[in-house]
């Protein structure tokens, strides 16, 4: 499986620093697209919808100075921005517990954005500020101010200015989370790319497939549950999975004309799967209408939200 291809060069120094660092911000800052790039391979799903996230996932970075456990969390929704169902106060708690959780707190918003005091509330001293999408700040000038405020508005252990998506500034805050980490044993064997098993990876993939071709309330109403994870060696894998929504009309729009939407999602999923897991994919989905399932216990609680 490809999921386990990390390259150490040269012996392990015999204390690593080790820990556990918490991923926390408003939705759409780019805590997914940062994950991803830190542990240097795509593991948790993006897109431009808010709330995409909506499960904590471990990615897991060793490396020769430090192995470093990064949760990420479904964006925090404070103050004015209540959640609006019992799908979203299940998100909120995952992201509240993994920062009471974590021995490093990262902290990410947009770099152009003014200090969030509702944010700032809920974030302990001595946590690691990136200021994420620096690509997006016009004019540059415009960023050493910002700076000056969220370094004024909280007791930062440091502030990075950080691009996930060009990757500048990104080998910076890896070296200050990692400084700030105690020295230990690994918490986990160095090929360890995630806590998640590639069931619940390749649900996601769906999802993140489906949010990218669908627009307005569609990306909020969908759930991927796997029924089947075959594994038949040289043959490949064959997966097959129920896309959940709850109403009839999304179901004719996640299917699309003639099968259209499905038909992509299929295929697109299909090559990011393969290209994971190093061995040919067959996918079959299915929808289904799952009435109200954002906002029944019993509902959720099938689809893997826990209470
Ligand atoms: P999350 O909700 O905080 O996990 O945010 P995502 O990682 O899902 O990203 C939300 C959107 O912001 C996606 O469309 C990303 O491609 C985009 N994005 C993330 N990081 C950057 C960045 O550094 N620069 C730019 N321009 N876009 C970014
Ligand atoms: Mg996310």
């Amino acid at each position: 499986m490809k999921l386990s291809s990390v390259l150490l060069g040269g012996p392990m120094p015999a204390k690593q620093h080790v820990g556990r660092v918490a991923l926390v911000g408003r939705p759409n800052v780019g805590k997914s697209t940062l994950l991803n790039v830190m542990v240097d391979e795509k593991i948790a799903i993006v897109s431009p919808h808010p709330q995409t996230t909506r499960q904590r996932l471990l990615g897991v970075r060793t490396d020769r100075t430090s192995q470093i456990a990064f949760v990420d969390t479904p964006g925090l929704q404070l103050g004015s921005t209540p959640p609006r169902h019992r799908l979203g106060v299940r998100m909120q708690n995952e992201a509240l517990e993994s920062l009471r959780d974590a021995d490093a707190v990262l902290v990410v918003v947009d770099a152009r954005a003014e200090p969030d005091a509702e944010l700032l509330a809920v974030v302990p001293k001595g946590a690691v500020l990136a200021l994420n999408k620096v690509d997006l700040v016009r004019p540059r000038s415009r960023l050493l101010p910002t700076l000056e405020a969220w370094q004024k508005a909280h007791d930062f252990a440091a502030l990075v200015p950080i691009s996930a998506k060009t990757g500048s500034g990104v080998a910076d805050l890896l070296r200050e989370l990692g400084e700030r980490l105690p020295p230990g044993e690994p918490l986990f064997d160095e090929d360890t790319l995630t806590d998640r098993p590639a069931r619940f990876l390749a649900a996601e993939i769906v999802r993140e497939k489906l949010l990218l071709r669908t627009r307005d309330e569609i990306p909020h109403g969908i759930a991927v549950t796997v029924d089947r994870f075959d594994e038949l060696g040289k043959r490949g894998t064959r997966i097959a999975l129920t896309i959940h929504v709850p109403k009839e009309s999304h179901k004719k729009i996640v299917v699309g004309r003639a099968g259209a939407v499905l038909k992509a999602v299929g295929t697109a999923a299909r090559h990011e799967l393969s290209r994971l897991l190093g061995v040919p994919v067959h996918l079959s989905l299915w929808v289904r209408v799952t009435p109200d399932w954002v906002d029944d216990p019993k509902a959720l609680g099938e689809l893997g939200f826990e209470s």
